[in-house]
């Protein structure tokens, strides 16, 4: 047995109320009894609490027998928080229903029995912490604790500092997660906080693609997996989540940022959420899941013959990881190097990784048939992409030479940004844009974005991937493309693509 510290003795003795014992409470008293707590777990319904008591009882019998032996000594059950012992040190847990006036009363009563030096933490996800605080006699002991679902399994806590936070307790609450085997990204009160905000264009742009039939929507969720490297597509997690729970989130972020285009809901989708079509638990959402069996195949090119002699102008990461990837290849380097590189195919035309322009508009400016390759996690073992392009001679020798390389091209409609490369950089681009607003820094908003939603990088890891100059570029060109704001890059990450040039 490792020995046990000072300090996590300490946090160890701490007592821990956890008020509502609905899907979260009881994953979080779960997770304190873990670390050894003593846990009073409070809900005014009886039937609630005796399911808590039995869902705790089963799921740690599985996984630590141990522990759920302990259980009938450390696990209290009260119908109102005045039942547990008035430690002035108890962390005070609400996990009730998302209503400022319920927390309110919560806090309130939990201040008038534990005292002032009790920390109130919030698990909140939509209302501001600020807010929540200054209904509050002691707003300086608020924080936000922001577990996800489910909780003994998801390893994120965002804990959340309101106007009246103290640092310190930020940080002491932080460990205190960590001590419960939680890592931890440290964000100011904002709306979305990082995951519910930076999450947003995943869903967003992905419906936008399907609005505009850019490709069927179990296409986009399969080149977001297999290319993009996501456990789950956009379509198909919206249909796990519920269509009308992610558009209700996406319109409360959206009014909450003064209903910024970045945010704006989708009407498809509220088509969707109006016909009952709410995903799995109703059986329809974007998928129909009462048909069983696999999804629909990919509407993969039927490679042409591979085009003799290529000549790679430029550098781009992706294209010649490609090229290399392709036996027996006669790839020669291109004289010069031009601002945007390309693979000369020869007679058929051109291969270029998306910059964000249409297929169209590239042939416009090379003179020359195009075909656009969306980009990807990682070109050195992606196995398919989707492609456009102008005319069917470009796209079937690029799917030749790619065939080469084992990756299939998947043709889609010619849709500036491709799938992939599109809602990763405006995922990015929200990243920049929290960070420059101060909401978290960096390296929490991709430990946030890793475990809070699985990506399988952090934005800013995307970012250094693809180089910032290009997902500028990308978006640059989406600006231009539709002259919504909606595709304005943050002057962060302007910024970054600036002084990334000058290095
Ligand atoms: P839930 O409906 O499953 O549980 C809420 C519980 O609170 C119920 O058992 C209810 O009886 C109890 N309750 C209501 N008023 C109470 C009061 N005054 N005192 C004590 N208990 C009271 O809800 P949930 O999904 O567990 O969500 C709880 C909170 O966690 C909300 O703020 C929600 O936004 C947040 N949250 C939910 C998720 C999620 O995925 N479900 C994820 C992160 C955060």
């Amino acid at each position: 047995m490792p020995a046990v510290t000072r300090k996590e003795a300490l946090l160890r003795g701490r007592h821990v109320c956890v008020v509502g014992a609905g899907t979260m409470g009881r994953g979080i008293a779960q997770v304190a009894l873990q670390a050894g707590h003593a846990v009073t777990l409070v809900d005014p319904e009886e039937r609630q609490l005796e399911a808590a008591v039995a869902d705790i009882g089963s799921r740690l019998a599985k996984r630590h027998p141990e522990i759920a032996e302990a259980v009938g000594a450390l696990l209290v059950t009260a119908a109102d928080l005045t039942a547990a012992e008035a430690h002035p040190d108890t962390v005070v847990v609400e996990a009730v229903v998302e209503d400022l006036a319920v927390k309110h009363a919560v806090f309130g009563a939990a201040l008038a029995h534990f005292g002032t030096s009790c920390v109130l933490a919030t698990n909140t996800s939509s209302l501001s912490v600020t807010a929540i605080a200054a209904g509050t006699a002691a707003p300086e002991r608020v924080v936000g604790m922001h577990f996800f679902n489910p909780v003994p399994a998801m390893r994120l806590v965002e804990v959340v500092r309101g106007l009246d936070t103290p640092e310190q307790l930020a940080a002491d609450i932080g460990e205190l997660a960590e001590s419960w085997g939680k890592q931890v990204a440290h964000v100011r009160s904002a709306p979305g906080f990082i995951v519910n905000r930076v999450a947003r264009p995943y869903y967003g742009e992905a419906l936008r693609l399907l609005e505009e039939r850019a490709a069927s929507h179990s296409t986009i969720d399969q080149v977001l997996r297999e290319a993009g490297g996501f456990r789950m597509g956009p379509f198909e997690l919206m249909d796990l989540i519920g269509v009308e729970v992610n558009d209700t989130v996406t319109r409360t972020v959206w009014e909450a940022f003064n209903y910024d285009p970045r945010f704006a809901p989708s009407q498809l989708q509220a088509e969707l959420v109006a016909a009952g079509r709410h995903g799995r638990k109703t059986g329809r959402g974007f998928y129909d899941h009462s048909r069983t069996g696999s999804p629909d195949p990919l509407p993969l090119v039927q490679p042409g013959p591979v085009p003799t002699s290529v000549t790679l102008h430029g550098h781009d990461e992706q294209l010649a990881a490609l090229v290399r990837r392709a036996p027996g290849l006669g790839c020669q380097a291109g004289a010069g190097s031009p601002a945007r590189p390309y693979l000369d195919l020869g007679e058929p035309g051109v291969m270029l990784v998306t910059r964000g322009r249409t297929a169209a508009a590239e042939s416009e400016l090379l003179g020359r048939p195009v075909v656009v390759l969306d980009r990807c996690l990682d070109p050195e073992s992606v196995t398919t992409l989707a492609a456009s392009a102008t005319s069917t001679q470009p796209l079937d020798a690029a799917a030749g030479l790619l065939a080469g390389a084992g990756v299939g091209l998947v043709a889609i409609k010619d849709a500036p940004g491709l799938l992939v490369g599109r809602v990763v950089s405006m995922i990015v681009n929200e990243a920049w844009e929290a960070v420059h607003v101060g909401v978290a820094d960096a390296d929490d908003v991709d430990t946030a974005m890793t475990l809070g939603t699985n990506y399988p990088a952090g934005p800013f890891e995307w970012c250094r991937r693809w180089g910032t100059a290009n997902v500028l570029a990308l978006l640059d060109a989406l600006l231009v493309e539709y002259g919504d704001p909606r595709y304005r890059a943050s002057q962060a990450l302007r910024a970054a693509a600036r002084a990334e040039a000058r290095a």
